[in-house]
């Protein structure tokens, strides 16, 4: 008798251990890796992967930042999945790493943000190999260094996906954790500087009839709103909302002399198919506008965080992901936006179906990072389904 899918999912899932996961996530967080400095713990999740089977390496393009790839070949015929995360945690000091089988808890910076996420992919595959569930199509598990702001940049992630280290989708084992995220709005800094002619002068000596650069704010400042207002005015949910933020304005340094120069930052968030091209033409029309009005001369600086993405539903990640769910958790995994900027918009960019399933992060960057078992297992349980619903899978007999 051959098991559907179903059935290999929940064989699989069976397999995880709640008591190993608590164990893996201390051991992962108990080597520290803030942005920048992660070596010594991709070394180790390197080494997990080679034990747990995977061809594995490190790629040293970034040296104090390697890569980790590893690569779980199946039996043939079936498409490959991505695992994907990062290895980085963010900077900010931390009690030391502790584990509390009683309390079921990990804690310590990263337990939540992510290294409970990467322990969850490497149980949900040693799952597999222990129900002798053997997945068709490969399991690619990538993680890289370099994603926490302001230091990291994602430019280890986006030369992986360059390199067409990919898979046919990707899971991202963070976020995600009690919905499927199939789309974000992308997110760019904008910071435009007016300027005039002229050194710094008397208030009085200014006999000039054209503005000055605080006469451009203004002008600005009303075009900014006047364009913020129309994209608020759209009908869409909160977290879809296009938005345009005023944020710093900054101009003058005494009382009665006028400024050279002001500057005003913000932010602009945008839905598919806008891009940060797009956009820039946007801010690029309202800058011309004020500069013929004023003689002033503006410049635009768009610095693009994340862009704007939208899966296709009926990607099949999608529904290898909420089959899981439904297998081994029970009930509906809805759709539904990203709340933050993350990686599965730079796997988009590059053509890769993504998304998001990993643990509650609520805690993540908090002076009490930390997770719970339940959610380790989650995570690690949806993960394995995830592989056997995407990659295909057939039953090892012999292994049981
Ligand atoms: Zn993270």
């Amino acid at each position: 008798m051959t098991e559907s899918l179903e059935e290999l999912a929940c064989l699989a899932a069976e397999a995880v251990s709640r008591r190993r996961l608590l164990n893996e996530t201390y051991r992962f967080i108990s080597v520290p890796s803030p942005t920048g400095g992660e070596a010594a713990f991709a070394a180790l999740f390197r080494d997990t992967l080679s034990e747990l089977g995977l061809e594995s390496f490190l790629d040293v393009e970034f040296a104090d930042s390697p890569s980790v790839i590893g690569r779980l070949r199946g039996t043939g015929g079936g498409p490959t999945l991505q695992l994907d995360g990062h290895t980085d945690t963010v900077p900010v000091p931390h009690e030391p790493p502790s584990v509390d089988f009683e309390r079921d808890l990990v804690r310590g910076r990263g337990a939540a943000d992510m290294k409970g996420g990467l322990a969850a992919i490497c149980e949900a595959i040693r799952a597999l190999g222990v129900a002798g569930v053997r997945p068709r199509g490969d399991v690619l598990v990538t993680a890289h260094g370099l994603h926490e702001a302001p230091l990291g940049d994602q430019r280890t992630l986006r030369s992986l996906l360059a390199r067409k280290v990919v898979g046919e989708a990707a899971i991202i084992a963070e976020l995600g954790h009690a919905n499927l995220a199939t789309r974000s709005r992308g997110m760019s800094i904008y910071t435009i500087s007016v300027r005039r002619d002229g050194p710094s002068m008397h208030e009085v000596e200014w006999t000039r009839r054209d503005a000055q650069p605080i006469e451009g704010v203004r002008l600005l400042l009303n075009a900014l709103t006047a364009r913020a207002e129309e994209l608020t005015a759209e009908p869409a949910h909160f977290e879809e909302r296009e938005t345009l933020f005023v944020g710093e304005v900054r101009s003058g340094d005494f009382y009665n002399r006028v400024p050279t120069h002001a500057v005003i930052v913000g932010t602009r968030r945008y839905r598919a198919p806008l891009t940060k091209s797009d956009v820039m033409a946007e801010f690029e029309e309202l800058c011309n506008n004020v500069a013929e009005r004023t003689g002033l001369s503006l410049d635009v600086d768009l610095k693009e965080v994340g862009p704007a993405y939208a899966l296709d539903p009926s990607e099949p990640v999608i529904a290898a992901v909420q089959a899981s769910y439904r297998d081994v958790v029970g009930g509906e995994l809805p759709l539904a936006p990203a709340q933050a900027v993350g990686n599965a918009a730079d796997f988009a960019a590059f053509g890769v179906p993504a998304v998001y399933h990993g643990v509650n992060q609520r805690t993540a960057h908090s002076d009490d990072e930390h997770v719970s078992g339940a959610e380790l297992e989650r995570a690690a349980r949806v993960i394995a389904g995830s592989i056997v619903h995407f990659c295909g899978a057939d039953h090892d007999k012999e292994k049981r």
